[in-house]
C-alpha cells in the first residue's frame, strides 16, 4: 500500500497524541516528527509525550511501526572539528534514538554533517567514529539511522552517493544504517531527478544498494538541477514538477517505503491535506496555492 505522509509538529500541550491527530488531519498513513525544536537540542521528558495515547491512535488507524519517522535536529554536526562537540552529539543522538524507539519509531533521519574545516575526508571519518560509537550505545534497539542525501550546500558531506557510502564503509555494523532519499537534496546535488529517476535509481543501486532506503522526503525544488540551494517547493510547483514526483511515489521498488512531504507552508498553511490528495488522485491541481489560502 502507498505510505504518504508529511513531517508534523511535536508540541505541548498534546505532544506526540498531537502529531498523529495532525497527520490524520492530512489523511496520511505515515508520519515524521521532530523529538523538539529541530533547531536546538531542549528536549522535554518522555513522560509528558504523550507516547501511549499516540500509539493508540495510530495503531487504530493502522500505522505502525514501520511508517513512523523521527528527523534529528539538524544542528548536530557529527563531523565538528571540536571534539568536545562532536562528543555532545554522539550523546545527543544516542538520547534521541532512546527517544525515537520509545516513540515506536522505525528510523531516525540524520543529516551526516558538514565538513566545517572542508576536510572531507576528516569529516567522513569523524561521521563514521560517531556513527559507530551511537550504535554501541543503542547496541539492542532496533532503530534504524537514515542517512539524508544532501544538497550539497555549504560544506554538507552526503552530497553524492559516492560519500554517503564512504561513511558507511567505515560502519561496523552497517545492518543499523539506512538512506533517506530526499527529491530536492538528489536534485539540488545534480541527479536528474526530473528526467531520469530510473537511471539515477540504478547508478544509487550499484554505489549503495537501492534495498538500503528506507524512508523517502518528497519535495519539489525551487531550483534547477544542481543548483547546490537546497530550497523545497510545492508538490509539482518547482523544477521537478508533478509528474517525476509522482513516479518517484508510486514507483515499483519502493512501494512499502514511507514517502514524507517536507513542502513549505503557504501563508502559514500547512499544504499537506491538499498535496496528499492530490497524490492520491493523480491529478496536478493547478489551484493548489490558492486552495491551500482559501481553506
Ligand atoms: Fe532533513
Ligand atoms: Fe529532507
Ligand atoms: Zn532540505
Amino acid at each position: 500500500m502507498l505510505k504518504i505522509g508529511s513531517h508534523v509538529s511535536l508540541s505541548a500541550p498534546n505532544m506526540y497524541l498531537g502529531s498523529v491527530m495532525e497527520a490524520l488531519s492530512y489523511g496520511a498513513n505515515c508520519l515524521m516528527v521532530y523529538t523538539g525544536a529541530p533547531q536546538n537540542t531542549i528536549r522535554r521528558p518522555l513522560s509528558e509525550m504523550k507516547i501511549n495515547e499516540a500509539i493508540d491512535l495510530m495503531n487504530k488507524n493502522g500505522i505502525t511501526k514501520n511508517d513512523i519517522v523521527v528527523h534529528a535536529p539538524y544542528i548536530i554536526n557529527l563531523a565538528n572539528p571540536d571534539e568536545e562537540k562532536r562528543s555532545f552529539a554522539v550523546d545527543f543522538l544516542t538520547k534521541e534514538i532512546k527517544r525515537s524507539f520509545k516513540m515506536n519509531a522505525k528510523q531516525i533521519v540524520l543529516h551526516p554533517g558538514s565538513a566545517v574545516g572542508k576536510d572531507l575526508d576528516m569529516a567522513i571519518k569523524w561521521i563514521a567514529d560517531g556513527l559507530n560509537k551511537v550504535i554501541k550505545n543503542t547496541e539492542d534497539l532496533d532503530v534504524l539511522i537514515a542517512l539524508e542525501t544532501m544538497a550539497g550546500k555549504g560544506n554538507e558531506v552526503g552530497r553524492s552517493f559516492e560519500e554517503l557510502k564512504r561513511i558507511i564503509d567505515l560502519v561496523q555494523n552497517k545492518s543499523r544504517i539506512s538512506i533517506c532519499f530526499d527529491t530536492c537534496h538528489t536534485s539540488d546535488a545534480g541527479y536528474d531527478i526530473k528526467d531520469n529517476f530510473d537511471t539515477v535509481i540504478s547508478e544509487f543501486d550499484k554505489i549503495i544498494g537501492k534495498e538500503k532506503i528506507s524512508v523517502f522526503h518528497i519535495n519539489d525544488s525551487k531550483n534547477l538541477p544542481g543548483a547546490k540551494k537546497d530550497r523545497h517547493a510545492n508538490f509539482g510547483f518547482g523544477e521537478i514538477g508533478f509528474q517525476s514526483l509522482l513516479d518517484v511515489i508510486y514507483h515499483k521498488d519502493f512501494v512499502n517505503i514511507p514517502k514524507i512531504l517536507e513542502t513549505p507552508y503557504v501563508s502559514d498553511k500547512p499544504p499537506y491535506r491538499y498535496e496528499i490528495k492530490m497524490i492520491l488522485e493523480k491529478k496536478f491541481n493547478k489551484n493548489l496555492i490558492s486552495d491551500i489560502l482559501e481553506g
